[in-house]
């Protein structure tokens, strides 16, 4: 049984610090401060490759979606023993599953961890919370099982891109976590989807069978729809919502929902 009140307060995917978040460590801001300075002209690779070296425990957090496979990718070729963390919400597409399986092996990752909540049959019995509810189902599926399974680590290593969305549009290559003590890296911070279209290409790297079925950004079956020419890439998560990311934050144990773009 996940206990939330166990938690640390965590904030996800970059979002505004909520009120009552405890003041970030000085000691944390001035390291972050100086790899930010330190790799400010370097390149993807070398962020990722600092990362694992300077920033302590590092994980690499994964959905196996349109453009992980980049950042695997660089890790297998880092260190394959690099700890990446899936989140199985057991609300996935049968295609990440199965993608998931075939990118592991393919690259030879020796240390992808596959988590998944352990209370889902006591409170989601009928697996329909989010139809009601997407700010607590994914705090159920995503967002508690990811601080827990990285409650162990100094940092964690995310896809996130500046061009995704505005409240990622002054992301950086290293972050302060908000009120974990941890370090989050964005290597592809800087990369527009012709980087990542690049890379991909010149490394053969496969692509999610989604992608070409009209899935640019992929999440949960019944969170995500495919997108129309000239749509922002990520308006088929949530479609319809006011909602274009996990968005839950842990505030002295409580849930807080943080923001219109939360
Ligand atoms: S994306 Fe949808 S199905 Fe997945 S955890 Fe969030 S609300 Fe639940």
């Amino acid at each position: 049984m996940l206990d939330v009140n166990r938690m640390k307060t965590a904030a996800i995917d970059g979002a505004p610090v909520p009120d009552g978040a405890p003041a970030p460590d000085p000691a944390l801001v001035a390291k972050v401060a100086e790899l930010n300075d330190r790799y400010r002209h370097h390149s993807a690779t070398d962020v990722m490759h600092g990362a694992l070296r300077d920033a302590g425990d590092i994980a690499l957090v994964s959905s196996f979606g349109a453009e992980s496979v980049v950042l695997l990718h660089m890790a297998a070729i880092i260190d394959k023993t690099t700890p990446v963390l899936f989140i199985d919400t057991q609300m996935l597409f049968t295609e990440t599953l199965v993608y998931q399986t075939e990118v592991s092996e393919r690259l030879g990752l020796k240390n992808v961890q596959i988590i998944r909540a352990d209370d889902i049959a006591a409170r989601d019995p009928h697996n329909d919370l989010h139809t009601y509810d997407t700010d607590a189902c994914c705090a159920l599926r995503k967002t508690v099982p990811l601080q827990n399974a990285l409650s162990g680590y100094d940092g964690w290593i995310t896809g996130r891109k500046r061009f995704q969305s505005g409240t990622r549009a002054a992301l950086d290559f290293f972050e302060v976590e908000d009120g974990t003590g941890r370090i989050k890296v964005n290597p592809l911070a800087h990369w527009a989807p012709e980087d990542v279209r690049a890379y991909m290409d010149e490394n053969r790297l496969p692509r999610h069978p989604l992608v070409a079925r009209g899935y640019p950004s992929i999440g949960c079956a019944p969170c995500t729809s495919p997108v129309a020419p000239g749509e922002d890439p990520r308006a088929g998560r949530w479609r319809d919502q006011n909602k274009d990311e996990c968005g839950i934050h842990f505030v002295n144990g409580k849930m807080v929902r943080i923001g219109a773009n939360a």
